[in-house]
């Protein structure tokens, strides 16, 4: 499981302190090792035909801009990978995690216990199940903040999905808004769902499609309607509690296999 793969380690950037950036350096040295070891990349929906412990999954979240180069390298060593972008981000080139990323990393002198709780904490939470318009308001109700940070060139548009679509970069679904889908209702997770499906359809997938919970979040309810949409399910890196949720590795800098 990756999210941005970007130039260089930097220990005081976010994405390496929330464990969801990964460098240049290290990305091109898990691949070298998978060609070492003759070990097989494939996409997401080959895992309904089953796998051998020769095959490796590689995912991306979010559809971040930088991924680009991370495609065009897989691309070039004949290997596969399986994005889950997600619908707002794309289309609004906006996302309201990273915004609050963004200004964390441009203001000098946060205090601890706030930079802590936009990390991992209770404000982190809360921005898992709000809409970009609501986190708008509490932004600028809670830090006095009005305008977005630059996010100009964080994620890739749609017609970069389509190319690495057609280039054989699988497509699945993580949802519009990317909020929990164990935070919505019935028929909010219908509408995400649904728009979502549709949107991939539209960007060129042809397979059937899995689905990636946003923040990993599902229940019984969740799985028993993501179902009508696709039949592999994507949890994150911890013990899942439906047997049906695949389980992902988080690939850190530190990681070593
Ligand atoms: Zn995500």
């Amino acid at each position: 499981m990756f999210h941005r793969v970007l130039k260089n380690y930097d220990e005081k950037n976010y994405y390496y302190q929330r464990q969801t950036g990964i460098s240049w350096k290290k990305f091109i040295e898990l691949l070298d090792t998978i060609e070492k070891k003759g070990w097989k990349t494939k996409p997401i929906s080959a895992l309904a035909k089953g796998y051998t412990h020769n095959d490796v999954f590689i995912t991306f979240d979010d559809g971040y801009r930088d991924n680009i180069c991370a495609f065009d390298e897989l691309i070039n060593r004949g290997m596969i990978a399986t994005v889950y972008p997600v619908k707002d981000f794309v289309l609004d080139g906006f996302s309201p995690i990273d915004d609050m990323a963004l200004h964390l990393m441009s203001t000098p002198n946060v205090p601890k216990d706030l930079s802590l709780s936009l990390l991992g904490g209770r404000l982190k939470r809360i921005l898992r199940g709000i809409t970009a318009s609501r986190y708008r308001y509490l932004r600028q109700r809670l830090f006095g903040i009005d305008v977005d940070a630059d996010s100009t060139h964080l994620f890739m548009q749609e017609h970069h999905l389509k190319l690495y679509n057609s280039q054989g970069i699988e497509l699945g679904i993580h949802g519009c808004s990317h909020r929990a889908f164990t935070q919505l209702s019935p028929s909010e997770l219908n509408k995400e769902l649904t728009e979502n499906y549709n949107w991939i359809r539209g960007l060129g997938c042809r397979e059937s499609m899995s689905i990636c919970f946003p923040h990993g979040k599902n229940n019984k309810k969740v799985i028993e309607q993501s179902q009508l949409f696709g039949l592999i399910h994507l949890g994150v890196d911890c013990e899942t509690f439906y047997p049906s949720v695949l389980r992902r590795i988080h690939i850190t800098e530190d990681y070593c296999g």
